[in-house]
């Protein structure tokens, strides 16, 4: 008896630094790929709900770490009470029923705001949105950062950002590398890899739709998707390399409009959000 206790132990020590080992190889391998800007030709269906099962979320854990280890994330009352009440109200209008895209509401949607100059926000693997204070100055109301929140949220659902880093590296890299590579280093040039990320024109559109159709369900004026990418659009940052949130395979006019079509078509009882946009963007720290 006493002998099977710290045995027990060990081995589960053990597994643990392997998980991480095989997590920091994954990490590693889909940063090598993805940062040499490779696009291996992997068919679209890049990885199995086996392989993806957990796997995102844990990717996500230790990007997230890696984030809060290399950024500066703000982590102001007024900032995280507005930003608490604009997640909770999208992620109660998640659709509840395990549809055809799996169980929205199971998801873990957290969002980090983050002090740059860059107009932009990411998703990483699991649902963690990182928000840009660049993109916040620019946007007029909650509403409109619901928008692109709602946006971002479809590719926490629909696992974009796991698909695409899968996709790059390939599906027998990924393998390899989780059944036993040495584990490494550089995570942060795996999350500097979703800044830059846009997931294909189909992925977009449909995440450009499934945030109209969200904001009407949460009570929140359709519109204000449209609206957040005309603001996004006629920004005018200093150097035109800050503006990272535009994906330049999709024209941004036609976005607009179409988001505003579909705006028109939903239908939806205003519930205002509450938020002191004003206040909250005033709160921010000298850019
Ligand atoms: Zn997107």
């Amino acid at each position: 008896m006493g002998e099977s206790a710290p045995g027990g132990l060990l081995k589960d020590r053990r597994s643990v630094v392997r998980e991480i080992a095989i997590l920091l190889a994954v990490a590693v391998v889909l940063a090598a790929a993805a940062f040499a800007g490779q696009r291996l030709l992997v068919p679209r269906a890049a990885i199995s709900p086996d392989i993806a099962k957990g796997l995102d979320e844990r990717l996500g854990s230790l990007m997230r770490n890696q984030i809060r280890a290399t950024q500066k994330v703000i982590d102001l009352p007024l900032v995280n009470k507005g930003f608490a009440v604009i997640a909770g109200r999208l992620h109660a209008a998640l659709p509840e029923s395990p549809g055809a895209e799996g169980a929205f509401q199971g998801i873990r949607f957290e969002v980090i705001v983050l002090q740059s100059p860059e107009i932009n926000a990411f998703t990483l693997p699991g649902g963690t949105v990182c928000v840009d204070t660049g993109l916040i100055r620019e946007l007029h109301s909650a509403e409109e950062m619901a928008g692109v929140l709602g946006h971002e949220l479809s590719h926490a659902v629909n696992r974009d950002p796991l698909t695409l880093l899968a996709r790059r590296v390939g599906i027998a890299a990924l393998i390899n590398a989780m059944s036993g590579g040495q584990g490494g280093t550089i995570l942060a040039s795996t999350a500097q890899t979703l800044v830059d990320m846009h997931y294909g024109r189909e992925a977009e559109d449909r995440a450009d739709a499934f945030s109209v159709s969200l904001l009407a369900r949460a009570g929140i004026p359709p519109d204000s998707f449209g609206d957040a990418l005309a603001r996004i659009r006629d920004s005018d940052p200093k150097e035109p390399g800050l503006l990272k949130y535009l994906d330049p395979h999709s024209p941004i006019d036609q976005r607009i409009s179409r988001a505003r079509e579909m705006a028109r078509r939903q239908t939806f009882s205003p519930r205002p959000l509450g938020v002191d946009w004003a206040a909250l963007v005033k709160e921010l720290p000298g850019r």
